[in-house]
């Protein structure tokens, strides 16, 4: 597996071990650790969601408090 930088795309080797890419020095720890947050945090918006059609439906079925 070729590891390439992905920002500029830059082929950095198997063994490359910099934390930053030599072309255009962005951090390639933190531009992964970035990118995999973001999906996590598009997969706990999508459970959200769930659970907010879920809680809507309940409450269709709950009577309402005054
Ligand atoms: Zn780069």
């Amino acid at each position: 597996m070729e590891k390439n930088c992905p920002k500029c795309g830059k082929k950095l080797g198997l063994f490359y071990i910099k934390e930053t890419c030599s072309e255009c020095g962005c951090n390639l720890m933190y531009y992964n650790m970035e990118s995999r947050l973001e999906e996590d945090h598009l997969k706990a918006e999508a459970e959200f969601k769930k659970l907010d059609e879920i809680k809507e439906k309940l409450t269709k079925f709950l009577p309402k408090k005054k």
